[in-house]
């Protein structure tokens, strides 16, 4: 059983990931921005404690990270970087607070959480750390230039915290899921849609029980000598 802390586990992913987790019998805390009522209906399904907090606010980060320690009544284990928003047109109509928004949120936040709770892990020789980025942080996506800027930051912070923290036995890895059926899709079209699962070999949309069994796997003991690696769950799109 470990002390798990989730941001963006309101909802899509990230709430699939706090529910399962939890079945498995970790102690879950998780955090949330906007929907307090999916947040709750959230915790009230997994047993999960909610915080609310805006993940690209460093202070705001500190003291959820403290929250969630003082919950568990130990040290945290993991953490799972997950909260992020995309922003969709051309770069060169993207306003500097659609840019910094998504660039904090995705980016700098896993990057607060991380500096917060990494010295749990620290002090216990051992943990995990891991990062929701994105197949298109590897190939980039036309006129998402911010969102594949922040996921490709995720593989730069993911590889350079692995070798920083890896005396200390915490592993750090990323996860790049691809097509995934949430309402971060929402605004696609049918024809976009079906383009991307076609370019998909799996040929399926994902599920976020898909990145769960991923999850699974990087906090299990058998996952302990694989760190600083990026795993695509992408139906094989980006290969
Ligand atoms: P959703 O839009 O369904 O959920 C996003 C989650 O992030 C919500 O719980 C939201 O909380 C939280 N969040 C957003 N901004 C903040 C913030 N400032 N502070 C705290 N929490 C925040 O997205 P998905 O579940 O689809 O995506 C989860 C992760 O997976 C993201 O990092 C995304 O980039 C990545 N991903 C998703 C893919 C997909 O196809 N769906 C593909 C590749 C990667 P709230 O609503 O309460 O504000």
């Amino acid at each position: 059983m470990k002390n798990i802390l989730i941001s963006g586990g309101s909802r899509g992913i990230g709430a699939a990931l706090v529910k399962g987790l939890c079945a498995d019998g970790h102690r879950v805390a998780f955090l949330y921005y906007h929907h307090s009522e999916a947040a709750e209906h959230v915790a009230a399904e997994s047993g999960a404690l909610p915080i609310c907090c805006d993940v690209s606010n460093p202070d705001a980060v500190k003291a959820a990270v403290s929250v969630a320690r003082r919950e568990f009544g130990g040290k945290i284990d993991a953490i799972i970087n997950n909260a992020g928003v995309s922003h969709i047109g051309l770069s060169r109509d993207i306003s500097d607070d659609d840019w910094q928004n998504v660039i904090n949120t995705n980016l700098s936040g896993a990057m607060y959480m991380t500096r917060e709770a990494q010295g749990d892990m620290i002090a216990k020789g051992c943990g995990r750390i891991i990062n929701i980025g994105s197949m298109w942080g590897k190939t980039g996506a036309s006129c998402e230039v911010a969102y594949s800027a922040s996921k490709a930051g995720l593989r730069g912070l993911t590889m350079a915290l692995a070798k920083e923290l890896g005396p200390s036995h915490v592993t750090v890895n990323c996860i790049e899921p691809g097509f995934i059926d949430t309402e971060m899709n929402k605004s696609l079209d049918e024809e976009t849609r079906a383009s991307l699962v076609n370019d998909t070999p799996i040929g399926r949309i994902g599920t976020p029980l898909d990145v769960l069994a991923a999850v699974r796997f990087f906090l299990s003991d058998e996952a302990g000598f694989i760190t600083g690696q990026c795993l695509g769950v992408d139906g094989g799109f980006a290969v």
